[in-house]
């Protein structure tokens, strides 16, 4: 599309529950969207930067900042015709912020989207024969006061449908927790932990005890920056190392599998600054026999839609952050995404209209916004 005009806002999201991880705690999302326009055209896109910098080093009047002063003048600077892949060489100048430059290319991907009649989803897997229908539903629950209080939390998700529990650990919050999980979920519901790089590899003995539950992963162990020890740690513990945090592009992704830091995948394409690199390390992952999944950044609307439609790629080959909007949300800036079926088996639709096939309600969005700005050439 030629963009002539971007408009910004940070709109404020009340979650159904605050929720907590190692990295902090998330009471309202506050979330960057962008919206572009250019004639007919248009594209919205959302930054999956959180409220602070705890995840990352993004956060979501950072990355508003950046979008409005950096990124979006050297978009509209380009001038001209625009598809995502122009952006590589638009931002080249511009060292990080992946998840706002992530951000701007959805935008683009979806107004592409729009005009061509085609859905993000297929448009992120070119190859694939069709657009999955569905995905299966998988919900990660943040840390809870007590394993009781942790083994009704899971029992409600998995009699809502999901099939995949992933449960937040922290150094002390961690074996009896996932002990209360697993006898929760019995043994056919996917169990997985998430450690947001909690602990050092002094705890692998820790860690190791946690091979009695039969996880299929347990992700980001140790910092984000520290491959080595990863691989040392997959050395000593039986269960299966996923990378998150670590993993910033396909060439750090690349390296953390031949080293041996990791053996699963989770691909969020805002850490990566890209939704087509993420398709393409999910292609790259599916080449090798390698298992990988959509993860999630407690997304409003867009960004929901956004990794509904990843996980639909082939290369997707075990459940990802894929749950309800109402497991975060009262409200959302679009219409709710649900879960249905069965108990272990629940599924999401995917979008298949064109773009990112939502429609934004306009009224809840202007409801919502805490700020906003235009920028123009
Ligand atoms: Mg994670």
């Amino acid at each position: 599309m030629h963009v002539e005009a971007v408009e910004l806002r940070v709109i404020a999201l009340p979650m159904v529950s605050p929720f907590v991880a190692a990295h902090g705690t998330v009471s309202t999302r506050t979330a960057v969207i962008i919206r572009l326009l250019g004639g007919e055209d248009e594209g919205w896109g959302e930054c999956a930067a959180l409220p602070e910098p705890t995840y990352s080093e993004e956060f979501v009047d950072g990355a508003y900042l950046a979008l409005q002063e950096q990124l979006v003048p050297r978009l509209l600077a380009a001038g001209g015709t625009l598809t995502a892949t122009d952006l590589s060489s638009a931002f080249a100048d511009v060292i990080g912020h992946p998840m706002a430059k992530a951000s701007i290319e959805l935008a683009l991907l979806d107004a592409q989207g729009r005009r061509d009649s085609i859905a993000l989803t297929q448009i992120l897997a070119p190859h694939s024969p069709g657009p999955s229908q569905h995905v299966p539903a998988g919900v990660a629950i943040g840390l809870l006061a007590t394993p009781e209080d942790l083994a009704a939390e899971v029992s409600a998700r998995v009699a809502e449908g999901y099939g995949r529990i992933k449960i937040k650990i922290a150094p002390g919050r961690d074996i009896d927790f996932i002990r209360a999980a697993r006898n929760a979920t019995g043994a056919s519901i996917e169990l997985c932990a998430d450690a947001n790089g909690a602990y050092v590899l002094d705890d692998a003995k820790t860690l190791a005890e946690l091979d009695a539950f039969g996880l299929s992963y347990i992700e980001q162990p140790l910092a984000a920056d520290d491959l080595l020890n990863h691989a040392e740690l997959a050395r000593r513990i039986s269960t299966r190392i996923c990378l998150d945090e670590s993993l910033t592009s396909a060439t750090v992704t690349q390296e953390a599998l031949d080293s041996g830091a990791c053996s699963v995948v989770c691909v969020k394409a805002p850490r990566f600054g890209s939704w087509l690199e993420a398709a393409s390390i999910l292609d790259h992952c599916a080449g090798l026999g390698i298992d990988a999944w959509v993860g999630g950044m407690l997304d409003c609307g867009i960004g929901r839609a956004a990794n509904i439609a990843l996980a639909a790629h082939p290369g997707a080959t075990l459940t990802g952050d894929i749950a309800a909007t109402s497991r975060f949300f009262t409200e959302d800036i679009c219409a709710p995404f649900t879960v249905s079926g069965p108990r272990g088996s629940g599924t999401i639709d995917v979008p298949v209209g064109p773009g990112l096939g939502i429609a934004i309600d306009a009224a809840t969005l202007s409801k919502l916004t805490i700020r906003t700005d235009t920028v123009r050439l």
